[in-house]
């Protein structure tokens, strides 16, 4: 992900980041997480396919029902303390819908009290009052709610009255004292109303949320089209709204861009948001984040399911993490010398790293170009003049 505000703002300068680059996972503050050098990946963990709606652009593989061979409590719970003792800095449990799992809170709150930080992403649908305080309880601090599943219910995607379907959940966990942004997906079919969704996002009393794009089976070059106006709305946005925190997901050239656009004009900012993006180092998959699906498949990150670089339930997972014979994860932790073709030859590439899912589902290669990229020829191959007194 690319915080835009963090970047923009510099609310992490990089003399914190720093600071804390070297210090054991516990030290270090779950905002600087992504910039740390600590050994183990994060985890995003889909615990479930169930869920309980059924949306048409789902990006989950999710279902109804869950799959009979979903991992059992015993399993989970092994699974935890495997991560507990390699000391994984963060644990995103996703779905389907988490909270359809019935041993959700048993799973978490062993989580908890191992030492794991973690965060759920829900749709917010199952969140009464019990469930918000059973979240805290279960340590718990934040929850990003997905906002697919309430804006889908009338059958288009009406982003704005999700928002005030979820508004209920939303008020339930801020009640109990765990706080919550939002994750909208912006497609062809609500580009335009893109203003008016993120004002119901302030209206809702929000501080944070991340913009998704579909683009999924999308023709490449209008996505492209698309994301250059939707990066110039969200930085223009985040610029005007400090207190609001925007996020990105998908694509790490919105870091290159958002350089780009700010090395001209103020370059000591520029300067600072490069340190930033070249410790968090682009796309973290195989290297600082790995995917485990329900089924315990490790994946390299949590939209490259065609790769699976092993099973939990057949090895530990420190094991397949760290596994320096398989060919692929082996070179992911130095991305930037394999990759080919426009990510090879771009100057910028060490911010990014591109997308290998991407790569491999269009062209079969892990380290070829990256598809979605829609900086131009110029911008990924040109020096951008930073400079900095300090
Ligand atoms: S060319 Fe590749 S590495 Fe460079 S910005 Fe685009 S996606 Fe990233
Ligand atoms: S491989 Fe692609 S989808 Fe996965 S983390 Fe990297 S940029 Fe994101």
């Amino acid at each position: 992900m690319i915080n835009f505000s963090r970047l923009l703002k510099v609310r992490e300068t990089a003399l914190d980041v720093e600071k804390h680059h070297n210090k054991r996972a516990d030290e270090v503050p779950k905002h600087l997480i992504r910039y740390s050098n600590v050994k183990a990946p994060m985890v995003s963990w889909n615990i479930t396919r169930k869920c309980n709606f059924s949306c048409d652009i789902c990006h989950l593989d999710s279902a109804l029902e869950a799959e009979s061979d979903e991992l059992t409590t015993q399993e989970a719970l092994e699974f935890i303390d495997q991560m507990a003792s390699m000391k994984v800095p963060m644990i995103s449990v996703y779905g389907g819908e988490p909270l359809t799992r019935d041993d959700f809170f048993i799973l978490a709150g062993h989580a908890h009290k191992k030492g794991l930080r973690v965060i759920l992403s829900s749709n917010a649908a199952l969140v009464t009052e019990k469930t918000a305080r059973e979240i805290a309880e279960s340590g718990i601090s934040y929850v990003g709610i997905d906002m697919d599943g309430f804006s889908q219910i009338g059958g288009a995607m009406d982003v704005i009255a999700g928002l005030e379907m979820a508004l209920p959940a939303m008020e339930r966990l801020r009640d109990a004292g765990v706080g919550c942004g939002v994750r909208i997906t912006i497609g062809s079919f609500n580009l335009t109303e893109m203003p008016s969704i993120i004002k119901a996002i302030e209206n809702a009393e929000l501080k944070r949320f991340a913009v998704c794009q579909h683009f999924d089976g999308r023709d490449w070059k209008v996505v492209k089209e698309e994301r250059r106006g939707i990066i110039d709305f969200l930085i223009d946005y985040a610029m005007k709204n400090p207190e609001m925190e925007v996020v990105t997901e998908q694509l790490y050239d919105d870091g290159v861009y958002l350089l780009q656009r700010f090395a001209e004009r103020e370059p000591e900012l520029a300067a600072e948001m490069k340190k930033l993006l070249e410790r968090q180092g682009g796309c973290p998959a195989g290297d600082r984040i790995v995917n485990v699906d329900y089924r315990g498949n490790v994946h390299l990150c949590p939209y490259w399911k065609s790769r699976t670089i092993g099973n939990i339930r057949e090895q530990r997972f420190g094991d397949i993490c760290f596994d320096k014979e398989n060919e692929v994860l082996a070179r992911m932790s130095d991305k930037t010398q394999y990759l080919k073709g426009r990510c090879g030859r771009c100057r910028y590439n060490h911010l990014c790293r591109g997308c290998g899912a991407r790569a491999e589902e269009m062209c079969g290669d892990p380290f070829g170009a990256d598809p979605a990229c829609y900086l131009t020829e110029e911008e990924i191959t040109e020096a951008v003049p930073i400079t900095s007194n300090t």
